[in-house]
């Protein structure tokens, strides 16, 4: 089993333990990811790059931000389960799509979207 089998089953085992599957409905589990989004976001609001730079050597600050991320892989898991998605063919696919709409000839060292490249 890879590792995020075993993460998404871990997962759905510690919500059955609880009974928070009525909960988790694809609604709810997106509001969630957008919340748990904000709250990584939080880590950056009012930084500017040199304040950010510094912000991520410190140790208190890098643990507090891998735990939103978990957060947010969390949640984004538990979407794609209960959507019967699987993450790993789906990620895929979204970079195919990605190398096709920012071919490399037009889009290197540019930020714009690929409809004004
Ligand atoms: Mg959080």
């Amino acid at each position: 089993m890879d590792d995020l089998m075993m993460l998404t089953k871990s997962l759905i085992e510690f919500r059955d333990e609880r009974d928070w599957k009525r909960f988790h409905k694809p609604k709810d589990i997106a509001i969630s990811i957008c919340l748990e989004s904000a709250e990584l976001l939080e880590h950056f609001q009012w930084k500017d790059d040199t304040d950010c730079e510094q912000y991520l050597k410190d140790d208190k600050a890098i643990q507090e931000i891998k735990e939103e991320v978990a957060d947010i892989a969390i949640y984004l898991l538990i979407l794609c389960n209960d959507l019967g998605f699987n993450i790993v063919d789906i990620v895929k696919n979204k970079i195919e799509k990605n190398r096709a709409k920012y071919p490399v000839d037009k889009s290197k060292g540019r930020y714009e979207k690929y409809d004004r490249l």
